[in-house]
């Protein structure tokens, strides 16, 4: 199908963001930030590339911000490290690739989608992630790329008391990030990249690099990236419920994932949202947090830049 049609939504993650918590120059920057990833990714699907290729290119301009927990800005483990997750789904043929828990690497979703084209492997964790980066001659970043004195008070903060949590829960700001996109030959694609959560345990590892829970992509129905405690986007299958929910029950995309962001993981306690496209380029933000980082451009080529409002 050559649909023409594109479309493309980002996501840096969802919160607390009350209205007024950003100051005005906060705010320019981080929707600044969100537009520049945005368009990053449109233009290259308006010169004819992959939903692919737009997905990576805008998830990894995320990922040099430090704004955002991935990559650079990525958030500390209890024990005062960075272990970052990541994963791409290509909505054409299934195909999927994912790391986790991966360190030293600027940009996490590259290397999930080397996963997916280079090996017969869908997820590569840890030790094993490293030295997969390694084979692919990617460069270890030095430690200090990814400090921030910010990030290091936001571990300090709650190191000791046990809990993991949601990088926005801390500071109102900032927080995983996330591309889907329709390219011009009607294929959708999805990437998720992030660091977790802050103070989280050794080994933990979220929905964003699980397939069908933080991320997922079929052409046959829609392409999804999710952000919000991971837990419970896992054992909700979050992504994959949004696809189940049309592809299997006849729901419409916005049907689907607001009955998944509204209803399926308030009911277990989970709290975040994600961003959602269907192959006639229909675009969904939902959320029931108070804000969610986010971005579009619809079918229509309707420009959309938004933090706050109801999802
Ligand atoms: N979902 C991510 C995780 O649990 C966190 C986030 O969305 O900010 O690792």
């Amino acid at each position: 199908m050559n649909s023409s049609k594109i479309a493309i939504a980002i996501h840096g993650g969802a919160g607390t963001i009350p209205r007024g918590s950003l100051s005005p120059s906060q705010e320019k920057m981080y929707l600044e930030a969100l537009r520049s990833a945005l368009e990053a990714g449109y233009a290259l699907l308006k010169s004819g590339a992959s939903s692919l290729d737009a997905v990576c290119r805008s998830v990894m301009e995320l990922e040099n911000c430090p704004l955002f927990n991935s990559g650079r800005g990525s958030v500390f483990t209890h024990d005062g490290k960075i272990e970052m997750d990541a994963s791409v789904m290509n909505g054409e043929n299934l195909d999927a690739g994912a790391i986790a828990a991966c360190t030293g690497i600027a940009n996490p979703v590259l290397l999930a989608r080397m996963v997916m084209e280079k090996t017969d492997h869908v997820l590569l964790v840890g030790e094993g992630a490293n030295r997969f980066a390694e084979e692919m001659n990617i460069p270890k970043m030095p430690d200090d790329y990814f400090y921030t004195e910010f990030r290091w008070k936001q571990l300090e903060s709650i190191r000791d008391s046990g809990k993991t949590m949601l990088d926005h829960q801390a500071d109102k700001k900032f927080g995983t990030v996330g591309a889907v996109a329709l390219d011009q030959q009607g294929h959708l694609a999805a990437a998720t990249s992030t660091g977790g959560m802050t103070n989280k345990k050794y080994g933990r590892i979220g929905d964003s690099p699980i397939i069908g829970a933080g991320t997922y992509a079929n052409d046959i129905s829609c392409a999804v990236s999710c952000t919000g405690s991971g837990e419970y986007f896992m054992k909700c299958s979050a992504a994959f419920q949004v696809h189940a929910g049309m592809h299997f029950g006849g729901l419409s995309l916005e049907q689907s994932s607001s009955q998944l962001v509204h209803q399926e993981l308030p009911k277990i306690g989970g709290d975040g949202g994600l961003i959602a496209l269907d192959a006639h380029g229909n675009v969904c933000t939902p959320f029931n947090t108070e804000g969610m980082y986010r971005a579009y451009i619809d079918k229509n080529g309707k420009i959309e830049v938004l933090i706050y409002g109801i999802g």
